[in-house]
């Protein structure tokens, strides 16, 4: 097992590995005193795992509540908030209480956010069951719902107290779930860590199908090993620049055309499907103007290949501005760009954003 520990607002332990979720009451009771828990879950999470944290909890003495969800981007809205806080008011909830996010990165996103704002603040733990959430949305305090205008547009910063990451949940994932969580982790490859990059081309899909294997002697365990690198690439960007102002943007690699993508599709297309397919116009374009200094365009089409990735984006470079410039990452009349120098390396630029659309089209 992994053990990874950040320190921003809060200071807070990552474990990763496997068969866990058993022992979920023994690593809260680690942190938090006998209290009340609201594990907040989807329903098909719900199915699936929700008794087993349950037990767990029970076990180590914490009175568990369960409030569910239905499944998808479209309950990522306020509405499913304001539930979460009248049940735990209605179930009598204090500041010494906390909540618990058992689930994909949509869960950790509603569960933290109830958790940011319930009674101004009670502490949370992450328990990611995604691939997408255990190598980005669990780590960071990144909380949030969509408006009807756009994706993640109002939320808080507000850090778990744990983060518990079982990656034998990863066994009930479908494979196009999976691959969401493959494009964060290409995406980390690109900004930060070629070695990351190399090390998902080299298993590509057999981390999915035999995800204990792995050619070097050193890693018994290529999911272990990827989740670990990712985590650790995302708590050091946290711990410089925790509220988002500065390095921690390398993270919307992709992104300002991905939730344009995701905007446009009314939440068909999912979070991860949309990065990747927005990672490659970015890549693309920033090559046509000559803005890289490798063609990393190519070693991303590449890599999105070898895991069979869908990449064709069926909207216009119109439709997509018209969606992005609603996007948080604008700041008047500028919006900054993630683009790709070498694999391993991006940098911010900022652009005007009356160039945005002949930008986009280049990368089509
Ligand atoms: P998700 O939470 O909807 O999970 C995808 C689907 O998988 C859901 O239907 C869920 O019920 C199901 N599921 C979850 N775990 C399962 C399991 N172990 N076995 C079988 N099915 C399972 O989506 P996601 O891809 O995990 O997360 C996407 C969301 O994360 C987006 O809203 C995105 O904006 C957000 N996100 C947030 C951050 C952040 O820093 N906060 C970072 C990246 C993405
Ligand atoms: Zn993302």
């Amino acid at each position: 097992m992994e053990k990874i520990q950040v320190k921003a607002s809060r200071t807070y332990d990552i474990y990763i590995g496997r068969n866990l979720l058993k022992d979920a009451g023994m690593y809260i009771s680690e942190i938090l005193p006998t209290c009340k828990l609201c594990i907040i879950t989807d329903d098909v999470v719900s199915e699936l795992y929700k008794d087993t944290v349950s037990q767990a909890l029970s076990d180590a003495g914490f009175d568990v509540h369960t409030f569910v969800f239905k499944a998808g981007e479209n309950s990522k809205n306020m509405e499913t908030v304001h539930n979460i806080l009248e049940y735990m008011a209605e179930n009598e909830f204090t500041r010494s209480d906390g909540i618990v996010a058992l689930g994909g990165g949509i869960t950790g996103d509603i569960a933290g956010f109830a958790a940011a704002i319930f009674l101004r603040g009670i502490q949370f733990i992450q328990i990611p069951t995604t691939f997408l959430a255990a190598v980005d949305s669990s780590v960071g305090g990144k909380t949030g719902v969509n408006l009807h205008a756009g994706k993640n547009l109002t939320g808080a910063f507000w850090q778990p107290s744990l983060v518990l990451c079982d990656c034998d949940t990863f066994s009930t994932l479908s494979y196009e779930i999976f691959l969401d969580g493959v494009a964060e982790a290409v995406k980390y490859g690109v900004i930060i860590s070629l070695e990351l990059f190399e090390l998902l081309l080299l298993h590509n899909q057999r981390l999915f199908s035999e995800p204990l294997v792995n050619e070097k002697p050193d890693h018994s365990d290529a999911v272990i090993e990827v989740v670990k690198q990712c985590v650790q690439i995302k708590r050091d960007l946290v711990m410089e620049d925790e509220q988002d102002t500065g390095i921690r943007q390398l993270l919307n690699f992709g992104h300002t055309v991905g939730h344009a993508i995701e905007k446009c599709s009314g939440y068909t297309v999912t979070h991860g499907h949309a990065v990747a397919m927005g990672m490659l116009i970015i890549s693309k374009a920033a090559h046509t103007f000559g803005l890289c200094k490798t063609d990393c365009f190519s070693a991303i089409e590449e890599i999105l290949k070898t895991f069979n990735f869908p990449v064709t984006c069926p909207y216009t470079a119109e439709e997509l501005t018209r969606a992005a410039l609603k996007d948080k990452k604008r700041a008047g009349k500028s919006i900054t760009l993630v683009l790709p120098e070498y694999i391993g390396h991006c940098y911010l630029k900022k652009t005007d954003i009356s160039n945005l659309e002949a930008f986009i089209k280049a990368g089509l």
